[in-house]
């Protein structure tokens, strides 16, 4: 018999909750349950008092109380707790009906589940989910992959649910197998480039001298233009702010955290073969703040250039910071791009990056009026090869380029760590030419491991030289 609840959401921490409320704001009745029974209880009662949640004790509670075919979504920790939830309800369940998990998980674990489920007539949706508390409460952005026969039966609740960008809903299918959830690792990395960004503009506008007040105003000015964007946007209230003591960002540890899907796709990037450097580099700047104690020391023992940061003209010169931070996130979501079409070769998704683009667009945390600028050359260009052939953001680099160049130059003379701005300008110097020294590089590996090698004109036939003579 059927029951009375469209979807059951299991996991009542943060995510789940502030869902759970917004699925119910949309219409749909929602069954909440959670590993720790009390806490539904506790839900019920507080945060959704005078709603239509209703509440279940135990997995065969939640499935009884079920309209068919049944819609059961985990927001629980990623890893070994969603297998065991999951090998709890493949006996609760019949064929046809979905199992979504909306966490972090690992998009091969996705993979490897769908497959799984298959076989047993389930159908499994990784959905990214994406846009903290405050995006699941009011509209997140969603990115559901898996069984593509699922998709009509949450489509109504993902699409009800998820933020909106010019009146279209941040939320589409993805692909099959992994695809949403790998679709989420690269927006997290992406995430992960944007924000050391970001911080390389601040360390270069500190070292000029910039009160915390002219620099909120720059990021202020930035945000009404084309870097029009959720993380500048708070940049410049963190900056501002003020508690008892003064400005908090100041007394702020210099070591930022991680929890792993930056690193997630850095690994998939050096696994497809694809050079994602700025998220590379985003992630290992984390790893080197981490080193503060021995950062601290050896600040005292590494000499730098003597060279003062100082510029003639600074209003020009925080110009050309933006037009770097411009050219550089261009060549980071070009490299993200690459890296999901290189993903999706392999892994055969028919990927819409243009959909793709807008999902971004409204609800998450690199939500920005960018993404609309990626959505049009995609809608305009579905086979583009690569963001930067794209005219909009091919004429965006020619005009910043001389003051990227002009920015890098001027960090590295001060001894200003820029790993982000000058990873991404050098990527771009490579992929813009035609004849790299690489051809150095496979005469060593000739030489000392007989790797041989192809003569310019003659591709495909491999020569092997004694480069000794001996
Ligand atoms: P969380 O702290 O990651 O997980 C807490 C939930 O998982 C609780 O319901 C907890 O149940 C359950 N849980 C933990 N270990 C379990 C186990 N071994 N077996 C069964 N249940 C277990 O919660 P969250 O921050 O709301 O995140 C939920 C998911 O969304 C995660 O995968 C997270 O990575 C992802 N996510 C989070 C954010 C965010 O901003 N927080 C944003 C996007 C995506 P008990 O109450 O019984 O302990």
């Amino acid at each position: 018999m059927s029951g009375q609840a469209d979807i059951a959401l299991i996991g009542l921490a943060v995510m789940g909750q502030n869902l759970i409320l917004n699925m119910d704001e949309k219409g749909f009745v929602v069954c909440a349950c959670n590993r720790t029974v009390a806490k539904v209880k506790e839900f019920l009662a507080n945060e959704a008092k005078d709603t239509k949640v209703i509440g279940a004790d135990s997995l065969e509670d939640m499935v009884s109380k079920l309209k068919s075919p049944r819609k059961v979504m985990l927001l629980v920790k990623a890893g070994s707790a969603v297998d065991d939830f999951i090998q709890q309800l493949v006996p609760l369940l019949s064929a046809g009906d979905v199992i979504i998990d909306g966490g972090n998980s690992e998009y091969q674990d996705t993979s490897r589940r769908c497959d799984e489920l298959a076989k047993l007539g389930l159908l499994f949706v990784g959905s990214g989910v994406s846009g903290g508390e405050e995006g699941a409460r009011h509209g997140p952005s969603l990115m559901p992959g898996g069984h593509e026969a699922a998709w009509p039966l949450i489509q109504p609740i993902f699409q009800a649910i998820c933020a909106k960008a010019d009146g279209e809903p941040c939320c589409e299918w993805v692909g099959d197998g992994g695809a949403g959830h790998f679709v989420k690792m690269v927006h997290n990395g992406i995430e992960y480039g944007d924000m050391q960004l970001i911080c390389e503009a601040y360390h270069i506008m500190q070292s000029l001298g910039l009160s915390a007040d002219q620099m909120a105003d720059e990021f202020g000015k930035w945000n009404s233009a084309e870097l029009d964007s959720f993380l500048i946007e708070i940049t410049r209230d963190i900056l501002k702010y003020k508690d008892g003591k003064g400005y908090l960002l100041e007394r702020i540890r210099d070591t930022a955290g991680q929890k792993g899907t930056g690193k997630w796709t850095a690994i998939a990037a050096l696994q497809y073969g694809v050079p994602v450097t700025l998220i590379g580099e985003a992630v290992f700047s984390r790893c080197l703040s981490a080193l503060k104690d021995e950062r601290v020391q050896a600040s005292s023992v590494l000499k730098g250039p003597s060279t003062k940061a100082q510029v003639a003209n600074l209003t020009k010169f925080l110009d050309d910071i933006k037009h770097a931070l411009y050219c550089a996130k261009i060549v980071s979501y070009a490299q993200g791009f690459m890296l999901m079409r290189e993903a999706a070769r392999e892994n055969k998704w028919r990927l819409n990056y243009g959909g793709i683009a807008l999902m971004w667009r409204g609800g998450c945390i690199i939500r920005s009026v960018f993404l609309g600028n990626i959505k049009d050359a995609y809608t305009s260009q579905p086979e583009l090869s690569n963001l930067l052939l794209d005219d909009f953001f091919k004429k965006a680099i020619e005009r910043g380029q001389d003051s990227w160049r002009e920015v890098v130059a001027n960090a590295f003379r001060w001894g200003i760590p820029v790993p982000a701005l000058s990873t991404a300008l050098s990527f771009y110097d490579g992929y813009r030419t035609a004849k790299l020294p690489a051809n150095l590089l496979q005469a060593q590996r000739d030489y000392f491991g007989a790797h041989t090698y192809e003569l310019l004109g003659q591709e495909g036939q491999f020569h092997h030289t004694n480069w000794t003579g001996t």
